[in-house]
C-alpha cells in the first residue's frame, strides 16, 4: 500500500470514534461475561439509551440498516408494488427486490431531493401496498401529506431514515413519522456502530413482531412464528453504540460548523449552489451536496476529476440513479422521461467532504478548488 498518499488523501467521510480507552472497560465486560449476542445487557441498554436520545417509543436494533429495511417490509407484510425514489442508495430498492416487491419509481422534488408526494399519489395502482420515501441528506419528506395519502388509500408508510439520525422538524423527530422508520449506523453515517441499524416503531406489538423476525422468528425455545432472518445486533456493536451516544451531540455540532463554512463560501461562487435550508429543521450535517450549474466553467465530472487529482475524494451521491441499474431499468417507471428532476440532480450533484474532525485547512482547500476551478 502507498502509505504516503493514504496519509494525504481526504475522503468524503471519516468514521467518528470515541477515545479508545473509554471503550476498553466495555470490552472487558464482554470478555468477562461471555455474553456476545442475542439480546445481552449492552443490547438492552443501548436500545433504552437510543429511545431516550431519539425521543421515540420503540427501537429494534439490527446488525445493519439493510437487514432492518428488509425486515421492516416483512413486519408490515408488504407485497405487490411499492412507490419509492430513484435518488437514494441501492439498499433502499434492493430491500424491495429481496421481498419480491416491485418498485415503482416517482420523481423527486428540486428543493429536498425527496420523493415528490403529489407524483406519488398519481402513481398509486391497485397493487400498491406501501410508500417507501427517503429523507435524502436528512431533508425531511412531506410527512403530513404522505400520511394523508397513505391513509386515503389504505397503504403503509415506511421511511428510509438512514440519513436522518437526530434530525427534527419543528422540534419533532422525523422518526415519529409513518408506520416505521429505518436507521443505519454504518461507519459512514453521522452515528456509527461500525455496522448497525435499527427500526423505530410506535407500538409494542409491532416491536414484538420485529424482534421475533430478526431472530429467525423464534418467540420462545420451541415456538417459531415466522420465517425470520438473523438480523441481530451483537454486544460489541451495542456497547460501542452506548458509548457513541455520549459523543454524538458534539460530533453533529462539529459537522454543522463545517456546513456553515461551506455554505457561506459557496454563496459567492457563480455556477454552484447548495440545496436550500428548510425552515424549522434541526439538521445533522451528515452530507454537504452542491449542484454544479451550466454556468460553472467545468462540468460536474471534470470538477470531480480535479478533486481526485488534488487527493480529495468527493462523491457523486446519488449517481447513477437506482432506476438506471441493470436490475431496475426494465421497469416502466424507471425510464428517465418519468424522472426528469432526479436525472438532472444526478448529473449535477457532488457531495463535499464533511466529518467531525475535518481540518479547517482542508475545508479551505476544497473551497479554493471550487472558486478557481482547478
Ligand atoms: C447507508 C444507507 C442504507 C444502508 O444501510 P447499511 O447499514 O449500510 O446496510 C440504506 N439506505 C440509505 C439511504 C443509506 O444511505
Amino acid at each position: 500500500m502507498d502509505t504516503k498518499s493514504e496519509a494525504t488523501t481526504t475522503f468524503l467521510t471519516r468514521p467518528y470514534l470515541p477515545p479508545l480507552e473509554e471503550f476498553l472497560p466495555y470490552l472487558a465486560q464482554i470478555w468477562e461475561s461471555r455474553r456476545l449476542t442475542n439480546g445481552g445487557p449492552f443490547h438492552q441498554q443501548f436500545e433504552e439509551a437510543l429511545r431516550e436520545y431519539l425521543g421515540v417509543p420503540h427501537v429494534c436494533l439490527f446488525a445493519n440498516g439493510t437487514l432492518a429495511l428488509i425486515t421492516a417490509l416483512q413486519a408490515l407484510r408488504i407485497t405487490g408494488e411499492v412507490i419509492t425514489t430513484p435518488y437514494t442508495f441501492a439498499a433502499t430498492t434492493h430491500a424491495l427486490l429481496w421481498n419480491g416487491i416491485k418498485p415503482v419509481f416517482v420523481d423527486i422534488r428540486r428543493d429536498t431531493c425527496n420523493l415528490d408526494e403529489e407524483q406519488a399519489e398519481a402513481a398509486i395502482s391497485p397493487r400498491t401496498t406501501a410508500i417507501l420515501p427517503v429523507h435524502c441528506y436528512g431533508n425531511p419528506c412531506a410527512g403530513e401529506r404522505l400520511q394523508q395519502i397513505a391513509d386515503t388509500y389504505g397503504m403503509k408508510l415506511i421511511y428510509d431514515a438512514a440519513h436522518a439520525f437526530g434530525v427534527s422538524l419543528a422540534g419533532r423527530s422525523l422518526l415519529a413519522l409513518g408506520d416505521l422508520s429505518v436507521l443505519s449506523f454504518h461507519a459512514t453515517k453521522v452515528f456509527n456502530t461500525f455496522e448497525g441499524g435499527a427500526i423505530v416503531c410506535h407500538d409494542a406489538k409491532l416491536k414484538q413482531r420485529i424482534d421475533y423476525l430478526k431472530n429467525f422468528g423464534f418467540a420462545d425455545e420451541v415456538t417459531v412464528v415466522a420465517p425470520g432472518i438473523n438480523g441481530k445486533m451483537n454486544e460489541f456493536q451495542a456497547a460501542l453504540g452506548l458509548l457513541q451516544i455520549r459523543y454524538v451531540h458534539q460530533a453533529i455540532a462539529a459537522r454543522l460548523a463545517i456546513d456553515r463554512r461551506y455554505r457561506q463560501a459557496i454563496a459567492d461562487i457563480p455556477g454552484i449552489r447548495c440545496l436550500p435550508q428548510i425552515d424549522g429543521v434541526t439538521p445533522n450535517g451528515g452530507y454537504f451536496p452542491i449542484l454544479i450549474g451550466a454556468d460553472y466553467p467545468l462540468s460536474r465530472d471534470q470538477l470531480y476529476d480535479v478533486f481526485r487529482r488534488n487527493h480529495i475524494h468527493v462523491r457523486r451521491y446519488f449517481y447513477p440513479l437506482i432506476s438506471n441499474l441493470p436490475m431496475y431499468r426494465g421497469i416502466a417507471s424507471a425510464t428517465p422521461a418519468n424522472l426528469p428532476v432526479a436525472t438532472r440532480m444526478a448529473a449535477q450533484v457532488l457531495c463535499l467532504p464533511t466529518y467531525p474532525d475535518l481540518a479547517a485547512s482542508i475545508v479551505d482547500r476544497v473551497i479554493n478548488i471550487l472558486a478557481r476551478g482547478h
